[in-house]
């Protein structure tokens, strides 16, 4: 009997993820492309009236802003690095000896000042930051980067490289908690106009260690973070699609964000996880986009 295929296997058949022989790194097929830019530009306009400062940065972010950041303290596991050779002509042919035999040619590389930037407003903060201080009626920023975080797995939701698009918010803590009450609603709109069934829900984040339990406690009792779940998988268990931060002054204090009464900046982000959203999308309205019901069709592509 032939096994059934997985979800996974069907994305792939499906023409949407194109495998790369590695767990959760794929190229994307074109009505997957047509989806992602589609909902690129719902986001844009369901955030527009707001007029945010457009900015985008590679996917790679600069080292020492990176170690600035904290990462490391709750996600070390998760980071990655980008090592590159630095030897001369004889550490050059033990890396193409090592390739012949089969052996770790990666041995002799070195750290760069480059890491893989692990979540799109990482490189907003410190770009505030060396622009000197803000306006009273602080900043607004949308971003969108490619993100990885080393988490092999052949759950089609779970990418270790993956797009996510943000608008972030630096302000005092008035403007932070209105600009998430806004965007939970927002973010709850927007998802039902693709006919998307979906919950919010405090987030629990996968903190790192003995530590990390303690992080984790503390961000689910401050209610620092929630969650716009859709079931994307099919195995009853939803994804986590949008997310919805509070940073506290984490960020102001190690950028220093000042505002103008000399008060240290809060910030706080609406993160959308573009794959997964896209993926939800062919998981509820099937592989066929044509057949996609029309009024979810208007609001992914109204000038079509
Ligand atoms: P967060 O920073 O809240 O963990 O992630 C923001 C959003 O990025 C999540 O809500 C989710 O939609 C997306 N995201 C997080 N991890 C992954 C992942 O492993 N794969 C994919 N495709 N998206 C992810
Ligand atoms: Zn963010």
């Amino acid at each position: 009997m032939d096994a059934i295929p997985s979800w996974l296997d069907r994305l792939v058949a499906g023409g949407l993820l194109i495998p790369t022989g590695v767990d959760g790194l794929y190229g994307s097929g074109a009505a997957l492309e047509r989806v992602l830019d589609g909902l690129d530009a719902l986001i844009t306009r369901a955030g527009e009236a707001d007029r945010p400062e457009r900015v985008r940065f590679p996917p790679g972010a600069s080292r020492s802003d990176f170690e600035a950041s904290e990462y490391l303290k709750g996600f070390p596991h998760f980071a990655g690095t980008v090592h590159s050779f630095c030897g001369d002509e004889r550490a050059h042919r033990e890396v193409l000896r090592c390739v012949e035999v089969g052996e770790d040619w990666t041995v002799g590389q070195r750290a760069t000042d480059i890491v893989l930037t692990p979540a799109a407003c990482y490189p907003v903060y410190p770009m505030l930051a060396r622009r000197g201080p803000m306006p009273a009626e602080g900043c607004l920023v949308d971003v969108l980067s490619w993100c990885f975080r080393r988490e092999p797995s052949n759950e089609p939701t779970r990418m270790q490289m993956f797009r996510m698009r943000e608008y972030v918010r630096i302000g005092s803590p008035e403007q932070v908690a209105a600009f998430r009450e806004r965007w939970l609603e927002r973010g709850q709109a927007l998802v039902a106009a693709l006919g998307l069934p979906h919950a919010i829900d405090l987030a629990n984040d996968p903190f790192f260690g003995r530590v990390g339990r303690l992080l984790a406690d503390n961000q689910r009792a401050q209610q620092l973070k929630f969650e716009l779940l859709i079931e994307v998988n099919g195995t009853g268990a939803p994804t986590a699609c949008l997310s919805f931060n509070y940073h506290l002054d984490h960020f102001g204090q190690i950028w220093r964000l000042a505002l103008p009464d000399g008060t240290v900046a809060h910030t706080g982000c609406v993160a959308f996880g573009m794959e997964r959203i896209a993926l939800a999308l062919f998981r509820h309205h099937g592989f066929d986009l044509a057949h996609w019901p029309e009024t979810v069709r208007r609001v992914l592509w109204p000038k079509s």
